[in-house]
Order: C-alpha cells, then structure tokens, then sequence
C-alpha cells in the first residue's frame, strides 16, 4: 500500500470537516501541492492537526476528493470496498426482490459511503460510473468486491472524466457477457430500453422513478399531457399507461424522437396517436400560446444547465421564467410537475420560484405534493448536494 499523504486544512474550514462534510474542496486545503496522483490514499487533518479522515484523491467537477473514512485506523483496501457494497446490497434487498422493478440504483456515492462512483442495476447488469480517475484507481478493488458479493450477467462502466489515452468511447463493456441492446428493464411493471453501450446516457433517469408512478396512478386519467425536455419520454409512457387522453413530448434533440417512438412502442402503446416533437422548448411555448393550446398537464424537467441555438438556459436563474410559461399553457385546475436536478439549490428556493412565478402571471396555485430522490438514492444529512432532486405537484387554481 503506497504513503499516505498528510493534508492539512486552512483554518476557517476545521468546522464544517469536523461536522461530517465528505468532500475536499480545494480550497480548503493548506497544502494542496502535495497532492500529486490521482487516486493516493491522503490522511486529513485540521488545522491544529488533529485526524479528521482519510480519503483519496480525485478530481471531479466539484472537489478534490472524498473522505471514506473518520476511523484513523481502518485501512482503505479491497475489503473496505466489498464492506461497503456489502451494505448496499443489503439497503436494496427489496429492489432484488421485486419482479415489477428490475432497474435501481445500487450505490449512490458518498450516501453509501463512496463519493464519486455509482452503481446501477438494469436487469442482470450492473453499470459502474466513475467520476474522477482518482476512483478510477480502485476499478480492480471495486470489480473484485462485485464479483464477491453479486451474480450478474454482465458489467458495464461510463467515465465522467477526461480519460487521457486509450479510451474508446464506443466500448464500455467490462466484463461477464456482454448485453444485447436494447436490454429491455421493468420500472413498476412498465417497461423502458435500456443502452449500456450507447454514450453517456442510458435512456432512462431513475431517479425519477416515484414521479412517473404518481404520474400513472394520480394525475394522468383524462388529462391532456405535455412533456417537455422529454428526453426518451418516460414521462409520457407513464402518463399515456395512467390513461391520459394525449400526450405531447417536446425535446430539441433530434434522436429524442426514435427513442421515444421506441419506448412507446415497447409498452404496446401506438406512437403514431401520439404527439413527438423536435423543437426547442421554448419555441414551443410560444407556438402554444399562439395556437392557444391548453393543457391539463404540463411536466417540466429541463436539464440543471443548457444551451441551444437561440436560448441559454439556467434553473438558478431561469426556472422562474419556465414556470411563468407554463402557467400560461396550463388549464384552470390543471397540474404542473415541476422539477430540477440543479444541486445549487433547495426545496426553499425551489419553492420560492413557484411563489414568484405565479404572483408574477396573476394567478392562485396550491402545492399537491413534493419529490426528492427515491430511496435507493441514499443520500447523508452531512452533504446537501447530493440531495439534488426537487419535484412539486402543483394545480394551477386561477
Ligand atoms: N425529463 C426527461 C429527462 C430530461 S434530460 C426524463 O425524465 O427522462 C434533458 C433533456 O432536455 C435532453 O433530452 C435535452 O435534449 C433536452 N433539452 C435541453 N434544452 C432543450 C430545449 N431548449 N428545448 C427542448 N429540449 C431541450
């Protein structure tokens, strides 16, 4: 086992270290230089010196690194890897379960005791994520503690890092047998085509899986649905499955259209009664309004951050807006799903969009119910961020 590396914090950071947060900044560190490899083991200590963890080293979008461990002595080795998937199994035994569920999330990083890799569960294949080449490192560690306490069919991984070398970016198989694509998975009995092998994306978000069953079995019946930002339209599936009356998916990226006409037609659901388009979401609305178009329901899940050609669109700033739009196309007592993924901020701010947006259209609303991540997305008290999914039910009363 290579040195460990001794950091030391600034001064000013001993305080929210001591508390539990999980992840090195960068600049709390005194001693930055000394980090040379990613994926070295370090020993952090506060200011005065005193232990607060041991973590690795790995740079991701956000920090440096992530502490493992507040136990001075325990060493970071394969069985510290296997010990913690053990646990993780374990919190997902119901998920294992199910027969309606067949695609979950495993491990969810820091919530399960590692920052910067996750594990998903699609139908017999795990898929590792990887967030820094400092994770990277412990690929052998992590596959061998998979390989001990999992049976699978296969392994597939995606690096979320600028992998220098030799990566093909059209392989991400791993080891077992390799899938045949689409892997077609259950999510509460419906079904979704999955892409192991396909890019960064898979074609489904899963953590929004609590959202579309409320969507099938509350809010859907005799409603008229858009979905905008629709992605593979797994928001449409679910309201189409909960018998909504029509639904209209908006995404701008051109093969969002196969891959919604697909995910239809697995669920048995002709495609063509349906409404997919291309467009920029924007545009849309104000096509809507033209038409005077009305919906009964309107779901808005636009990405934390985008840019297309005419818009640039941010959820800190810009969500206000978005929902000032939608209210616009929304039918008296009709219901807007509103939801961000964007981490910089929270259920507070979130709602006081909700507030600003309909004070600033003139109407009344009242809030039906709110999301976060789903409980296979285990999060910790410690860090916020990683609480990062807000969703509200909202019906527009006026
Ligand atoms: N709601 C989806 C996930 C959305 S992912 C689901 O639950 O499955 C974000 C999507 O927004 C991407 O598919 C992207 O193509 C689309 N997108 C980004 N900017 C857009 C814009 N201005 N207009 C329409 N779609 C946009």
């Amino acid at each position: 086992m290579a040195q460990e590396i001794k950091l030391r914090l600034k001064a000013r950071s001993d305080e929210e270290y001591r508390k539990g947060l999980p992840l090195v900044y960068k600049d709390r560190i005194e001693n930055l230089a000394d980090l040379k490899e990613e994926g070295a083991i370090f020993r952090l200590a506060d200011s005065r010196n005193k232990f607060i963890g041991k973590g690795y080293y790995g740079l991701q979008n956000k920090g440096c690194g992530w502490i493992l461990t507040r136990d001075e002595q325990e060493v970071i080795d394969q069985g510290f890897f296997e010990k913690k998937l053990q646990k993780a199994l374990k919190h997902r035994e119901s998920f294992f379960n199910s027969s309606d569920t067949t695609a979950f999330r495993v491990f969810n990083g820091e919530g399960d005791g590692i920052g910067g890799l996750t594990i998903d569960y699609f139908a017999g294949y795990y898929l590792l994520t990887w967030y820094s080449e400092g994770i990277y490192r412990f690929k052998e560690e992590i596959l061998q503690s998979l390989r001990n306490l999992a049976d699978f069919k296969g392994i597939y991984e995606k690096k979320r890092f600028d992998a220098k070398g030799s990566y093909m970016e059209d392989d991400d198989f791993v080891e077992g047998e390799r899938g045949e694509f689409p892997l077609i998975v259950k999510e509460n009995g419906e079904n979704f085509a999955i892409y192991l092998n396909d890019g960064a994306m898979t074609g489904v978000f899963l953590d929004q899986r609590d959202v579309r069953k409320t969507i099938r079995d509350v809010y859907a019946k005799g409603r008229t649905v858009l979905n905008t930002f629709s992605y593979t339209g797994a928001f449409s599936i679910f309201a189409a499955k909960g018998g909504a009356v029509k639904t209209t998916s908006v995404d701008l990226a051109n093969r969002s259209k196969s891959k919604t006409i697909e995910q239809f037609s697995i669920n048995g659901i002709d495609y063509e009664a349906k409404d997919i388009i291309v467009e920029d979401v924007f545009n849309y609305f104000k096509y809507a309004v033209r038409k005077k178009l009305l919906f009964d329901m309107v779901i808005l899940d636009p990405p934390s951050f985008a840019r297309s050609k005419k818009h640039t669109f941010s959820a800190s700033k810009d969500y206000k807006n978005l929902l000032k739009e939608a209210i616009a196309i929304t039918e008296k007592d009709g219901i807007i799903v509103a939801s961000t993924n964007c981490s910089t901020f929270g259920m507070s701010k979130f709602k006081g969009f909700i507030e600003a947006a309909f004070k600033e259209s003139g109407g009344k609303y009242k809030l039906l119910e709110e999301f976060s991540l789903p409980k296979d997305f285990r999060t910790i008290s410690e860090f916020k961020e990683g609480n990062y999914l807000k969703v509200a039910f909202i019906r527009k009363l006026s």
